[in-house]
């Protein structure tokens, strides 16, 4: 079976994103991907109900995505709301529907309390990053997906390899 790469809607073009926008990323291993009928598109806060736009979100108190998914860590918005219960339904969204699909990579932006993979939003809302995963990205990886953040499109192009389906047929991961 041919393993499928799990994307962030907004990284394909759709308007997904807080603010309504979306952040393409153009480049030709997608389209190939496309093609060849491999990626499985998801965006996981839309996917637990969560409308376009929406206030800005991040993870608070220092603590990231495995925090939120161990119960000691809180999502919040810019106005306040609590969406924790929100972000981890999005991430099991995404686990089910990786999994379901047969996705062992995902290709994930960054920054996001969702999405994030080398880096997230401090919780301080000042635009301040630090190292850490989002809430769907730690999910994917303790679920045993490999995840990749849009910065990282050539080392998952180069896990992949040239031609996926030869990859897996030799047993490459
Ligand atoms: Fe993009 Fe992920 Fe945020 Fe959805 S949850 S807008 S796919 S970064």
């Amino acid at each position: 079976m041919v393993s499928k790469i799990l994307v962030s809607a907004c990284l394909m073009g759709h308007a997904v994103r807080y603010d309504g926008g979306a952040k393409p990323l153009a480049h030709p291993a997608i389209e190939r991907w496309m093609q060849e009928g491999l990626v499985v598109t998801i965006c996981p806060e839309m996917s637990a109900g969560m409308p376009v736009p929406r206030p800005p979100a991040e993870i608070g108190d220092a603590t990231d995505g495995e925090d939120v998914l161990a119960g000691t860590g809180r999502v919040v918005e810019l106005t306040g709301g609590d969406v924790t219960e929100e972000f981890l339904r999005a991430a099991e969204n995404a686990v089910r529907l990786a999994t379901d699909n047969g996705c062992r990579y995902a290709l994930l932006i960054d920054g996001s309390p969702s999405c994030g993979s080398g880096f997230i939003y401090d919780g301080s809302f000042s635009g301040s990053l630090r190292a850490g995963n989002g809430v769907t990205a730690a999910a994917l990886k303790q679920a045993g997906l490999e995840v990749f953040s849009d910065r990282e499109i050539d080392q998952l192009i180069e896990r992949i390899g040239p031609n996926s389906t030869a990859a897996e047929d030799s047993g490459g991961r």
